[in-house]
Protein backbone atom coordinates (compact mmCIF):
# COMPACT_ATOMS: atom_id res chain seq x y z
CA UNK A 1 0.00 0.00 0.00
CA UNK A 2 1.29 3.12 -0.98
CA UNK A 3 1.94 5.61 2.23
CA UNK A 4 -0.69 8.36 0.38
CA UNK A 5 -3.84 5.87 0.56
CA UNK A 6 -3.11 5.24 4.30
CA UNK A 7 -5.16 6.69 7.17
CA UNK A 8 -3.26 9.44 9.63
CA UNK A 9 -2.22 7.13 12.82
CA UNK A 10 -1.24 4.19 10.04
CA UNK A 11 1.30 6.66 8.46
CA UNK A 12 2.74 7.61 11.69
CA UNK A 13 3.24 4.43 12.50
CA UNK A 14 4.88 2.98 8.93
CA UNK A 15 5.41 5.45 6.27
CA UNK A 16 8.86 5.89 5.13
CA UNK A 17 9.85 2.83 7.43
CA UNK A 18 10.68 -0.69 6.33
CA UNK A 19 12.39 -3.95 7.82
CA UNK A 20 16.46 -3.29 7.72
CA UNK A 21 17.40 -4.58 4.16
CA UNK A 22 20.76 -6.16 6.06
CA UNK A 23 18.91 -7.39 9.44
CA UNK A 24 15.35 -7.74 9.05
CA UNK A 25 15.31 -5.39 11.88
CA UNK A 26 11.88 -4.03 12.36
CA UNK A 27 12.78 -0.79 13.90
CA UNK A 28 14.91 2.10 11.99
CA UNK A 29 18.37 1.19 12.69
CA UNK A 30 20.50 4.54 13.78
CA UNK A 31 23.03 4.21 11.03
CA UNK A 32 25.33 5.69 13.66
CA UNK A 33 28.24 6.72 10.72
CA UNK A 34 29.71 9.85 9.40
CA UNK A 35 30.67 8.29 5.82
CA UNK A 36 29.42 5.04 3.44
CA UNK A 37 31.85 2.78 1.70
CA UNK A 38 32.09 3.22 -1.83
CA UNK A 39 33.18 0.28 -4.16
CA UNK A 40 34.58 2.43 -6.86
CA UNK A 41 34.34 6.21 -6.82
CA UNK A 42 31.20 7.23 -6.50
CA UNK A 43 29.55 4.33 -6.88
CA UNK A 44 27.69 3.57 -3.78
CA UNK A 45 24.12 2.15 -2.69
CA UNK A 46 22.66 5.85 -2.35
CA UNK A 47 24.55 7.43 0.49
CA UNK A 48 27.87 9.11 0.48
CA UNK A 49 28.33 11.36 3.45
CA UNK A 50 25.67 11.63 6.38
CA UNK A 51 25.68 15.53 6.62
CA UNK A 52 24.17 15.01 2.73
CA UNK A 53 21.99 11.87 3.70
CA UNK A 54 21.55 9.45 6.81
CA UNK A 55 19.05 6.21 6.13
CA UNK A 56 17.50 6.85 9.70
CA UNK A 57 17.04 10.21 8.75
CA UNK A 58 15.68 9.62 5.36
CA UNK A 59 13.21 7.40 6.94
CA UNK A 60 12.03 10.26 9.48
CA UNK A 61 12.05 12.78 6.73
CA UNK A 62 9.65 10.33 4.22
CA UNK A 63 7.06 9.75 7.37
CA UNK A 64 7.25 13.69 8.20
CA UNK A 65 6.27 14.23 4.30
CA UNK A 66 3.32 11.71 4.55
CA UNK A 67 1.94 12.56 8.08
CA UNK A 68 1.37 16.12 5.70
CA UNK A 69 1.04 14.81 2.01
CA UNK A 70 4.08 16.56 0.78
CA UNK A 71 6.45 14.55 -1.76
CA UNK A 72 9.74 15.84 -0.42
CA UNK A 73 10.73 16.43 3.70
CA UNK A 74 13.90 17.35 4.58
CA UNK A 75 14.70 17.38 8.73
CA UNK A 76 16.91 20.23 10.17
CA UNK A 77 18.94 20.09 13.68
CA UNK A 78 16.05 22.83 14.78
CA UNK A 79 13.09 24.37 13.83
CA UNK A 80 15.23 27.95 13.50
CA UNK A 81 17.42 25.71 11.21
CA UNK A 82 14.52 24.78 9.38
CA UNK A 83 13.34 28.70 9.02
CA UNK A 84 16.95 30.05 8.02
CA UNK A 85 17.05 27.43 5.04
CA UNK A 86 13.75 29.06 4.07
CA UNK A 87 15.36 32.96 4.54
CA UNK A 88 18.29 31.75 2.47
CA UNK A 89 16.03 31.14 -1.06
CA UNK A 90 15.84 35.27 -1.20
CA UNK A 91 18.72 37.73 -2.00
CA UNK A 92 19.31 41.10 -0.90
CA UNK A 93 16.51 43.68 -1.49
CA UNK A 94 13.76 40.83 -1.20
CA UNK A 95 11.36 41.74 1.13
CA UNK A 96 9.34 39.06 3.27
CA UNK A 97 5.27 39.90 4.51
CA UNK A 98 5.09 38.09 8.24
CA UNK A 99 2.50 38.46 11.29
CA UNK A 100 3.11 40.65 13.94
CA UNK A 101 2.86 37.90 16.82
CA UNK A 102 5.62 35.70 15.48
CA UNK A 103 7.29 32.38 17.92
CA UNK A 104 9.77 35.29 19.29
CA UNK A 105 12.91 33.28 17.71
CA UNK A 106 11.99 34.01 14.56
CA UNK A 107 11.09 37.79 14.98
CA UNK A 108 14.89 37.40 16.15
CA UNK A 109 16.04 35.55 13.45
CA UNK A 110 14.16 37.90 10.79
CA UNK A 111 15.02 41.56 12.47
CA UNK A 112 18.68 40.33 14.19
CA UNK A 113 20.03 38.27 11.03
CA UNK A 114 18.49 38.85 7.77
CA UNK A 115 17.97 41.98 8.00
CA UNK A 116 21.59 43.01 8.13
CA UNK A 117 21.59 40.92 4.90
CA UNK A 118 19.42 43.31 2.93
CA UNK A 119 16.22 41.46 3.50
CA UNK A 120 13.41 43.90 4.58
CA UNK A 121 10.48 41.74 6.69
CA UNK A 122 7.02 43.79 7.17
CA UNK A 123 5.43 42.06 10.32
CA UNK A 124 1.76 42.89 9.62
CA UNK A 125 -2.03 42.10 11.72
CA UNK A 126 -2.56 38.98 9.69
CA UNK A 127 -6.26 38.59 11.01
CA UNK A 128 -7.72 39.37 7.93
CA UNK A 129 -5.59 38.50 4.30
CA UNK A 130 -6.47 41.52 2.83
CA UNK A 131 -4.22 43.55 5.07
CA UNK A 132 -1.26 41.64 2.86
CA UNK A 133 -2.38 43.51 -0.35
CA UNK A 134 -0.89 46.77 0.68
CA UNK A 135 2.74 45.87 1.52
CA UNK A 136 2.88 43.87 -1.65
CA UNK A 137 5.39 44.98 -5.03
CA UNK A 138 7.80 44.19 -7.18
CA UNK A 139 10.31 42.53 -4.57
CA UNK A 140 8.11 40.37 -2.15
CA UNK A 141 9.20 37.37 -2.38
CA UNK A 142 7.86 35.25 1.00
CA UNK A 143 4.87 35.27 2.85
CA UNK A 144 5.91 33.58 5.92
CA UNK A 145 2.69 32.59 8.43
CA UNK A 146 2.05 30.75 11.48
CA UNK A 147 -1.23 29.63 12.83
CA UNK A 148 -2.61 29.05 15.73
CA UNK A 149 0.14 32.05 17.02
CA UNK A 150 2.67 32.19 19.87
CA UNK A 151 1.14 32.77 21.97
CA UNK A 152 -2.22 34.47 21.77
CA UNK A 153 -3.70 31.74 19.23
CA UNK A 154 -4.55 34.32 16.81
CA UNK A 155 -5.95 32.44 13.74
CA UNK A 156 -4.64 33.08 10.15
CA UNK A 157 -6.92 32.26 6.76
CA UNK A 158 -4.59 29.80 5.15
CA UNK A 159 -6.73 29.51 1.80
CA UNK A 160 -6.93 33.37 1.80
CA UNK A 161 -3.46 34.07 2.49
CA UNK A 162 -2.67 31.03 -0.28
CA UNK A 163 -4.93 32.45 -2.94
CA UNK A 164 -3.24 35.91 -2.14
CA UNK A 165 0.34 34.85 -2.87
CA UNK A 166 -0.62 32.47 -5.97
CA UNK A 167 -1.88 36.39 -7.61
CA UNK A 168 1.46 37.52 -7.07
CA UNK A 169 3.67 34.36 -7.83
CA UNK A 170 4.65 34.86 -3.71
CA UNK A 171 6.02 31.72 -2.38
CA UNK A 172 4.20 30.95 0.72
CA UNK A 173 4.93 29.13 4.02
CA UNK A 174 2.93 28.15 7.17
CA UNK A 175 4.82 26.72 10.79
CA UNK A 176 2.59 24.08 11.35
CA UNK A 177 4.41 23.69 14.59
CA UNK A 178 1.34 24.96 16.98
CA UNK A 179 -1.10 22.56 15.20
CA UNK A 180 0.96 19.92 13.86
CA UNK A 181 -0.27 17.53 10.89
CA UNK A 182 -2.65 15.36 13.11
CA UNK A 183 -4.85 19.24 13.19
CA UNK A 184 -4.22 20.61 10.02
CA UNK A 185 -2.57 20.53 6.50
CA UNK A 186 -1.00 23.56 5.07
CA UNK A 187 -0.19 22.31 1.98
CA UNK A 188 -4.15 20.94 1.19
CA UNK A 189 -5.06 24.65 1.92
CA UNK A 190 -2.78 26.41 -0.95
CA UNK A 191 0.73 26.83 1.10
CA UNK A 192 4.20 25.90 -0.53
CA UNK A 193 6.09 25.03 2.08
CA UNK A 194 5.42 23.48 5.58
CA UNK A 195 8.10 24.42 8.40
CA UNK A 196 7.69 22.24 11.74
CA UNK A 197 9.52 22.90 14.80
CA UNK A 198 9.72 18.91 15.47
CA UNK A 199 11.09 19.72 18.76
CA UNK A 200 7.50 20.28 20.09
CA UNK A 201 4.25 17.81 19.47
CA UNK A 202 5.84 16.12 16.13
CA UNK A 203 9.07 14.83 18.62
CA UNK A 204 6.16 14.85 21.80
CA UNK A 205 8.62 13.52 24.65
CA UNK A 206 10.73 16.88 25.09
CA UNK A 207 14.05 15.48 24.23
CA UNK A 208 14.65 16.17 21.16
CA UNK A 209 15.95 19.49 18.94
CA UNK A 210 14.42 19.42 15.54
CA UNK A 211 13.03 21.15 12.60
CA UNK A 212 11.41 20.09 9.23
CA UNK A 213 10.45 21.32 5.99
CA UNK A 214 7.87 19.45 3.83
CA UNK A 215 6.89 20.57 0.10
CA UNK A 216 5.26 19.31 -3.32
CA UNK A 217 6.99 21.88 -5.41
CA UNK A 218 10.45 19.93 -6.90
CA UNK A 219 11.76 22.83 -7.70
CA UNK A 220 11.60 24.48 -3.77
CA UNK A 221 12.48 21.13 -2.66
CA UNK A 222 15.61 20.59 -4.83
CA UNK A 223 16.72 24.53 -4.06
CA UNK A 224 16.19 24.11 -0.53
CA UNK A 225 17.86 20.49 -0.21
CA UNK A 226 20.83 22.35 -2.05
CA UNK A 227 20.77 24.31 1.04
CA UNK A 228 20.41 21.81 3.89
CA UNK A 229 23.41 20.30 2.05
CA UNK A 230 25.53 23.15 1.64
CA UNK A 231 24.80 25.04 4.74
CA UNK A 232 24.69 22.04 7.10
CA UNK A 233 22.32 22.15 9.60
CA UNK A 234 21.17 18.45 9.75
CA UNK A 235 20.10 16.42 12.59
CA UNK A 236 22.13 13.55 13.58
CA UNK A 237 20.86 9.52 13.40
CA UNK A 238 19.99 9.00 17.12
CA UNK A 239 17.30 12.41 17.45
CA UNK A 240 16.39 10.73 14.18
CA UNK A 241 15.80 7.65 15.78
CA UNK A 242 13.81 8.98 18.71
CA UNK A 243 11.31 11.24 16.27
CA UNK A 244 10.21 8.05 14.55
CA UNK A 245 9.75 6.38 17.94
CA UNK A 246 7.86 9.51 19.17
CA UNK A 247 5.99 9.93 15.81
CA UNK A 248 4.10 6.91 16.13
CA UNK A 249 2.08 7.82 18.86
CA UNK A 250 1.24 11.02 17.36
CA UNK A 251 -2.17 10.55 16.75
CA UNK A 252 -2.84 8.89 20.32
CA UNK A 253 -1.39 11.73 21.57
CA UNK A 254 -2.48 14.75 19.55
CA UNK A 255 -6.59 13.48 20.56
CA UNK A 256 -5.53 13.06 24.32
CA UNK A 257 -4.22 16.78 24.05
CA UNK A 258 -7.18 18.11 22.27
CA UNK A 259 -9.48 16.54 25.02
CA UNK A 260 -7.53 18.02 28.05
CA UNK A 261 -7.01 20.99 26.64
CA UNK A 262 -11.14 21.72 26.01
CA UNK A 263 -11.78 20.87 29.74
CA UNK A 264 -8.72 23.08 30.64
CA UNK A 265 -9.76 26.28 28.65
CA UNK A 266 -13.54 26.08 29.59
CA UNK A 267 -12.75 25.81 33.67
CA UNK A 268 -10.33 28.64 33.15
CA UNK A 269 -13.15 30.61 31.10
CA UNK A 270 -14.97 32.95 33.40
CA UNK A 271 -12.39 31.78 36.59
CA UNK A 272 -12.57 34.52 38.81
CA UNK A 273 -8.57 35.13 38.09
CA UNK A 274 -8.23 34.69 35.01
CA UNK A 275 -8.87 38.15 32.50
CA UNK A 276 -8.79 36.66 29.28
CA UNK A 277 -7.97 33.08 27.71
CA UNK A 278 -6.74 32.48 24.28
CA UNK A 279 -7.51 29.37 22.66
CA UNK A 280 -9.23 29.06 18.92
CA UNK A 281 -11.88 26.55 20.46
CA UNK A 282 -13.75 29.16 22.09
CA UNK A 283 -17.32 30.57 19.64
CA UNK A 284 -16.65 33.72 20.34
CA UNK A 285 -12.70 33.55 19.41
CA UNK A 286 -12.09 36.48 16.42
CA UNK A 287 -11.58 33.74 14.20
CA UNK A 288 -13.04 30.88 15.33
CA UNK A 289 -15.15 29.69 12.18
CA UNK A 290 -11.69 29.45 9.92
CA UNK A 291 -10.38 27.73 13.27
CA UNK A 292 -12.63 25.71 12.91
CA UNK A 293 -13.08 25.46 8.87
CA UNK A 294 -9.06 24.93 8.57
CA UNK A 295 -8.42 22.95 11.81
CA UNK A 296 -9.63 19.16 13.01
CA UNK A 297 -9.65 20.13 16.64
CA UNK A 298 -7.98 22.86 18.57
CA UNK A 299 -4.46 21.19 20.53
CA UNK A 300 -3.56 21.77 23.65
CA UNK A 301 -2.23 25.26 23.79
CA UNK A 302 -4.16 28.06 25.78
CA UNK A 303 -2.52 31.49 26.93
CA UNK A 304 -4.15 33.17 30.20
CA UNK A 305 -3.80 37.24 31.27
CA UNK A 306 -4.36 37.07 35.25
CA UNK A 307 -6.65 39.81 37.00
CA UNK A 308 -5.08 42.60 38.55
CA UNK A 309 -1.37 40.75 38.46
CA UNK A 310 1.78 42.57 38.71
CA UNK A 311 5.01 40.45 37.51
CA UNK A 312 5.82 39.02 41.23
CA UNK A 313 2.23 37.82 41.60
CA UNK A 314 2.47 36.47 37.73
CA UNK A 315 5.89 34.80 38.41
CA UNK A 316 4.32 33.72 41.84
CA UNK A 317 1.44 31.94 40.14
CA UNK A 318 3.35 30.40 37.48
CA UNK A 319 6.17 28.47 39.81
CA UNK A 320 3.07 27.25 42.22
CA UNK A 321 1.85 24.43 39.70
CA UNK A 322 2.90 20.84 40.40
CA UNK A 323 1.37 19.01 37.38
CA UNK A 324 2.69 21.94 35.05
CA UNK A 325 6.12 22.23 34.96
CA UNK A 326 7.78 25.86 34.27
CA UNK A 327 9.89 25.86 31.33
CA UNK A 328 10.28 27.13 27.42
CA UNK A 329 8.88 24.66 25.06
CA UNK A 330 5.67 22.96 24.38
CA UNK A 331 3.66 19.94 22.88
CA UNK A 332 5.42 17.17 24.89
CA UNK A 333 3.42 14.39 26.84
CA UNK A 334 3.89 16.73 30.46
CA UNK A 335 2.14 19.89 30.90
CA UNK A 336 4.20 23.06 31.13
CA UNK A 337 3.58 26.22 31.90
CA UNK A 338 6.18 29.53 30.39
CA UNK A 339 5.67 33.23 31.15
CA UNK A 340 6.75 34.69 27.17
CA UNK A 341 7.37 37.78 28.27
CA UNK A 342 10.68 37.44 30.04
CA UNK A 343 10.80 33.43 28.51
CA UNK A 344 9.96 32.60 25.09
CA UNK A 345 9.47 36.03 23.81
CA UNK A 346 12.11 38.37 25.69
CA UNK A 347 14.19 38.83 22.25
CA UNK A 348 11.15 41.03 21.53
CA UNK A 349 11.01 44.48 22.61
CA UNK A 350 8.34 45.23 25.60
CA UNK A 351 6.74 47.95 23.36
CA UNK A 352 6.36 45.49 20.20
CA UNK A 353 5.30 42.84 22.55
CA UNK A 354 2.33 44.66 23.92
CA UNK A 355 1.12 45.72 20.80
CA UNK A 356 0.89 41.59 20.36
CA UNK A 357 -0.94 40.99 23.04
CA UNK A 358 2.14 39.69 24.97
CA UNK A 359 1.45 41.50 28.21
CA UNK A 360 3.75 40.79 31.91
CA UNK A 361 0.65 38.81 33.45
CA UNK A 362 0.07 36.95 30.11
CA UNK A 363 1.05 32.70 30.62
CA UNK A 364 0.87 30.00 28.11
CA UNK A 365 0.20 26.67 29.39
CA UNK A 366 0.84 23.42 26.94
CA UNK A 367 -1.42 21.15 28.18
CA UNK A 368 0.03 17.60 28.32
CA UNK A 369 -1.63 14.25 28.18
CA UNK A 370 -1.78 13.17 32.44
CA UNK A 371 -5.00 12.16 33.75
CA UNK A 372 -7.62 15.32 33.40
CA UNK A 373 -8.36 15.16 37.12
CA UNK A 374 -4.61 16.10 38.29
CA UNK A 375 -4.47 18.57 35.95
CA UNK A 376 -7.85 20.34 36.65
CA UNK A 377 -6.65 19.44 40.34
CA UNK A 378 -3.29 21.74 39.71
CA UNK A 379 -4.67 24.20 38.64
CA UNK A 380 -8.06 24.74 41.22
CA UNK A 381 -5.12 24.45 43.76
CA UNK A 382 -3.07 27.44 42.65
CA UNK A 383 -6.11 29.51 41.18
CA UNK A 384 -9.01 28.86 44.02
C1 LIG B 1 9.84 26.31 19.03
C2 LIG B 1 9.32 26.99 17.83
C3 LIG B 1 10.14 27.34 16.77
C4 LIG B 1 11.65 27.08 16.80
O1 LIG B 1 11.95 25.73 16.80
P1 LIG B 1 13.27 25.10 17.52
O2 LIG B 1 13.09 23.65 17.30
O3 LIG B 1 13.21 25.52 18.95
O4 LIG B 1 14.46 25.68 16.83
C5 LIG B 1 9.58 27.94 15.66
N1 LIG B 1 8.25 28.20 15.60
C6 LIG B 1 7.43 27.90 16.62
C7 LIG B 1 5.97 28.21 16.51
C8 LIG B 1 7.92 27.28 17.76
O5 LIG B 1 7.08 27.00 18.78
Amino acid sequence: MNHHQMKFGTKAIHAGQEPDPTTGAVMTPIYQTSTFWQESPGKHKGYAYARGKNPTRTALEKCLAALEDAKHGLCFSSGMGATDAVIKLLVPGDEVITGNDLYGGTYRMFTKVFANYGIKFHFIDLSNPENIIPYINSKTKLLWVETPTNPTMQIVDIAGCAAIAKTHHITFAVDNTFASPYLQNPLHLGADIVMHSVTKYLGGHSDVIMGALLTSNDELHERLAFIHNSCGATPGPMDSFLVLRGLKTLHLRMKAHCENGIQVANFLKGHPMIEKVYWPGFTDHPNHDIAKKQMRGFGGMISIVLKDADMQKTFDIASAFKVFTLAESLGGVESLINHPATMTHASIPKEEREKAGVVDNLLRLSVGVEDIEDILADLKEVLG
